[in-house]
């Protein structure tokens, strides 16, 4: 693992920190070292992006998303998360998910083509096996993936944006950027790939996680309770277990209550998503926050439209 001091978004070091933990299935799954247990979560003051201080190297990156919800992944996480189910386990298959995803991304993205429908060849980055693209508004759909896994119908997976043979004028990145541990970086080598066309445009959607946090978990005794409760896998995962439900019905961790590095490493704001944009090089055209209620994980999307930087 390494360290973040400064906000991967907008660079700034101004921050509050709160005691967090690693979360027991991240050290039961890859390999980190024993002793790390803790770490912070960090709100940058100037835009408000939250973020893990400690992120996963690419060795680790690898180990984590190689056989991403395979059994493996399913059995370790089940025993640290008991009530993790095979249901959230397949829902990225799930034909209402995989629906309402789609019908969400339609109406939002299309008032902002620059292409008529049927010219449109869309890149789909880390969109598993494109199963979240409206192919019926497209002319030709690639999805970008590392791993071997199989297409839907009517996607061709590659593995880099630079093998796409013809030019892309719709990337399409979404829930994918809480997951990266240095979202600039990874934006800036997809703009750079040479085969976008000058007009494309750029979709990015993550979800919105905005909890309130209880000021008590920036004190030195949150971190020594922290340190104390660790060492018990099961008293730590008792702690785990509400503070998922106090996370998803009270929108708020308060003590004894605990915050974990799971696989989200970023929580976005529209302040922050926009900020990371202008750092990579891109230009914001829209951003909009949207809620949902029958979300368990999250409150909501946010949703955002952005085009290469013309000046
Ligand atoms: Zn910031």
């Amino acid at each position: 693992m390494f360290q973040q001091k400064q906000c991967p978004c907008c660079g700034d070091d101004s921050q509050i920190q709160y005691g967090a933990i690693i979360a027991p299935f991240i050290q039961d799954y890859i390999a980190i070292p024993k002793n790390k247990k803790t770490t912070k979560l960090i709100q940058c003051k100037l835009c408000g992006h939250r973020y893990f201080e400690d992120r996963f190297d690419d060795n680790e990156m690898e180990q984590l998303y190689s056989g991403y919800r395979d059994e493996r992944y399913f059995q370790i996480r089940r025993k640290n998360e008991p009530w993790y189910s095979s249901g959230v386990n397949t829902s990225n298959l799930d034909p209402n998910i995989i629906n309402k995803r789609q019908e969400g991304l339609k109406n939002f993205l299309i008032p902002f083509l620059t292409q008529d429908t049927e010219n449109l060849i869309v890149a789909d980055i880390g969109g598993d096996a494109g199963q979240f693209i409206p192919l019926e508004m497209v002319n030709k759909a690639y999805v970008v993936e590392a791993s071997a896994q199989i297409p839907v119908e009517g996607v061709v997976r590659v593995a880099s944006i630079n093998e796409i043979p013809e030019p892309v004028n719709l990337v399409m990145c979404a829930h994918v950027l809480e997951h990266i541990p240095t979202p600039e970086k990874f934006i800036s080598e997809i703009i750079t790939s040479t085969n976008l066309s000058p007009a494309c445009v750029f979709y990015f959607e993550v979800p919105l996680e905005r909890f309130n946090i209880s000021p008590l978990l920036k004190s030195k005794g949150y971190q020594k309770y922290l340190q104390a409760i660790v060492p018990f896998r099961w008293i730590t995962i008792g702690f785990d277990f509400f503070s998922v439900l106090s996370r998803s019905y009270l929108n708020a961790v308060f003590p004894p209550l605990i915050m974990k590095l799971h696989e989200h490493l970023n929580y976005y704001t529209t302040h922050s998503l926009s900020e990371l944009m202008y750092q990579s090089g891109l230009e914001v055209v829209e951003v909009i926050e949207e809620r949902a209620s029958n979300l368990s994980t999250h409150q909501g999307v946010i949703r955002l439209i952005a085009r290469k930087n013309v000046s």
